[in-house]
């Protein structure tokens, strides 16, 4: 037995399924305390499944972000983040399904029925209550309790870390006793390279509009650090030769902006100075090519 592990150590993977838009990202970063997963108005930002670790002695959650649930996908890339989801299906100890105040209990939520069927735990999430009222949310709550067991809706604010520990609470008591699964000093299962790719990402969903952003993929190229200084190139790959001059913009306005905003996220996130360095490439129709998408870490 390892004697670091305190006895009624709890242990696990709570993963994070929903619809588009409803936010999963936020509300991982929420509990993480960092900016692992990015996050926009835009949906199907979330491309990639990404673990966001919390660990305190006694316990290690592991929780999982993933893409939004995509009912009917138009190209292999939303093939392969549906792969994702399906992954996170497999492998949970808790499923924590996250809805919204604006979604309507009783209509159709992709594989929420097959959780409850399965009998993984499950926490329903509602998110979103600051765009409510307590009155609306509280009839919500009734009507979700029509389906899933009252004491697992967790009415929360993501966006403004309201009731969001009461997840961590849940969890706890509906996890098993388990050792760590990662290093304790881990709290996420993605490089800084995924994390500087990320960032970029969200800074070309919103700097660019209609089908730029979900045209577009990031790969960092380098990422040299030194003291107190990280070099870092990164490539903007677009789908089209007609998309690169808009990514780039006038006189390179475009990608200077992306750049700039990029820059400032990543000097938090790293704590240093950051020199970053992006070029645009085409690489004619990505989403639809296997060896494209499994260079760009995709299960293809
Ligand atoms: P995801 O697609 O499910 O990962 O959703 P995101 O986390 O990317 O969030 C989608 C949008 O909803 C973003 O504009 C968020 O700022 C917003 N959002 C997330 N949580 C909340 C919340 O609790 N309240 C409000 N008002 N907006 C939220
Ligand atoms: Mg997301």
């Amino acid at each position: 037995m390892d004697l670091d592990i305190p006895e009624g150590h709890k242990s696990g993977y709570v993963n994070i399924i929903g619809k588009p838009n409803v936010g999963k990202s936020t509300l991982i970063n929420a509990l993480i305390g960092e900016k692992l997963s990015i996050v926009t108005p835009k949906a199907q930002t979330t491309r990639h499944r990404i673990l966001g670790i919390l660990n305190e002695p006694q316990y290690q959650i592991v929780f999982s972000d993933t893409p939004g649930i995509i009912e009917s996908p138009k190209y292999m890339l939303h093939e392969m983040m549906m792969k994702f989801v399906h992954e996170s299906l497999t492998d949970a100890d808790v499923m924590l399904y996250m809805v919204d105040v604006w979604d309507i209990p009783g209509e159709s939520f992709p594989f929420l029925k097959r959780i409850i069927d399965s009998g993984t735990p499950l926490m329903l999430v509602l998110n979103k209550i600051d765009e409510s009222d307590q009155e609306k949310t509280v009839d919500l709550i009734a009507k979700w309790a029509e389906i899933v067991p009252e004491e697992n809706i967790i009415p929360i604010s993501a966006l403004k870390k309201f009731n969001t520990q009461s997840i961590i609470v849940r969890s706890l008591e509906l996890l098993p006793e388990a050792p760590p699964y990662f290093d304790k000093e881990q709290y996420t299962d993605k490089s800084e390279r995924f994390i500087t790719s990320e960032v970029i990402r969200e800074k070309i969903f919103t700097r660019t509009r209609q089908e730029i952003p979900y045209s577009v993929e990031v790969v960092v190229t380098s990422f040299k650090e030194e003291e107190g200084i990280i070099f870092i190139a990164a490539e903007i790959i677009a789908n089209r030769a007609t998309q690169k001059p808009i990514l780039i913009g006038r006189g390179g306005e475009t990608l200077k902006r992306i750049g700039t905003d990029a820059r400032k996220d990543l000097e938090i996130a790293f704590q240093k100075k950051v020199f970053l360095e992006m070029f645009v490439k085409v690489r004619e129709n990505w989403r639809e090519n296997k060896n494209f998408l499994r260079q760009f870490g995709y299960d293809a």
